[in-house]
């Protein structure tokens, strides 16, 4: 079978990008695949040890991690068919981060985006890098460090397909690169995991500077449409979304940011492609007519997730049931790929 892994951070609460880059994907995924009906194993984690590369409130942390879990269930993750679970619950990603990190070249992780833009206090859109040797002066290990630990927590569990947003990209390719590099090293343990993307809104972008990505650790709320705003609010952080003074709708990334990235979302909600969605506002002229629509689309989108959360949130008993359940599981899968690895690297 197909062995999905994917992880979500507790480093705030989900929002409009992670549900339509990755969470939409997660609960799909579930189901027995359309065109093979080859059915899976689902691994959904909310990964706080990646959390703490960035500095967090510990009871801030921990009301999120709950939170995010309840969030997930409201999104469709199903108990029954995924195991769903806390990472630090499962002390082997960090065992197993530690073995990948004696073979991992520093050259591989200094290629990697995520931590300079984190350093720069941004979201990963932004490419643009600073050269500045002087930038890993408040650089910490752990944050450099993230991409082998993610590569961990998917191998753990001989993870084959991994649905991310299209951020994590570059991540997933190296956790394929060190799954190989560990193979040849010793003994063939690992399949190379292969990323799912979805075919639109991989990558949902700040709503105030479309030049990022939209990010639950971004500072300011209005950058971004969290799953539990409520519609006066989706409402409100649609109509300050920056766009431009250029009349009507269209799709032009490049030229048109903000308003491609609306065009984007708005299909997305709608379930229909872009192009469709540029017809269908054909008519409009006015950018606070197109606003309109796109936040009563978001509105309506969200709403069954929104009410499924506050019925869990009232409910914490279960929602930490699901996560002691899926520590237990996760556990003895985790052991068993470890008595693996401890014996191809020599440790047993
Ligand atoms: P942080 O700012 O703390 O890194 P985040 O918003 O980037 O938070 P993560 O927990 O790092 O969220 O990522 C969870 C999942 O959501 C990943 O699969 C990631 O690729 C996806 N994701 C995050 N932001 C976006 C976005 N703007 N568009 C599409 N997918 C996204
Ligand atoms: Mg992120």
């Amino acid at each position: 079978p197909r062995i999905v892994f994917s992880g979500i951070q507790p480093t705030g609460t989900p929002h409009l990008g992670n549900y339509l880059g990755a969470l939409a994907n997660w609960a799909r995924l579930q189901d027995p695949d359309v065109v093979t009906g080859t059915s899976s194993i689902n691994y959904y984690s909310i990964v706080d040890l990646h959390a703490i590369t960035m500095p967090q409130n510990p009871a801030t942390l921990r009301q999120a991690k709950l939170d995010v879990a309840a969030t997930l269930l409201a999104c469709g993750v199903d108990p029954k068919r995924s195991v769903l679970f806390e990472q630090s619950r499962v002390r082997s990603h960090t065992e197993l981060a530690w073995i990948f990190n004696c073979i991992t070249p520093v050259g591989w992780l200094g290629r990697m985006t995520q931590w300079k833009a984190k350093m720069e206090g941004k979201g990963m859109g932004h490419a643009q890098v600073l050269a500045d040797e002087s930038l890993t002066t408040g650089l910490k290990m752990g944050l450099f460090d993230y991409p082998v630990l993610q590569a961990a927590d998917i191998l753990l569990y001989k993870g084959t397909h991994v649905p991310v947003g299209e951020d994590q990209m570059q991540h997933l390719e190296l956790a394929r690169d060190i799954a190989g590099l560990f193979n040849k090293t010793f003994t063939n343990v690992f399949p190379k995991p292969t990323a799912i993307v979805p075919p639109a809104a991989k990558r949902v972008m700040s709503l105030r500077d479309p030049s990022g990505k939209m990010s639950k650790s971004d500072p300011s709320d209005f950058s971004r449409l969290n799953l539990v705003d409520t519609p006066q609010l989706i409402q409100a952080k649609i109509a300050k979304a920056t766009t431009d003074g250029i009349r009507g709708v269209s799709f032009d990334p490049v030229h048109r940011p903000g308003m491609s990235n609306l065009v984007s979302i708005y299909a997305a909600m709608r379930d229909i492609e872009i192009d469709e969605a540029v017809k269908e506002c054909a008519d409009i002229t006015s950018t606070k007519d197109f606003k309109n629509r796109v936040s009563d689309a978001i509105i309506v989108k969200l709403q069954p997730i929104q009410s499924e959360l506050v019925r869990l949130q009232a409910d914490e008993g279960y929602v930490r049931k699901v996560l002691d359940d899926g520590a237990e599981k996760a556990e003895q899968v985790a052991n068993k790929t470890m008595e693996e690895v401890y014996k191809a690297v020599g440790l047993r």
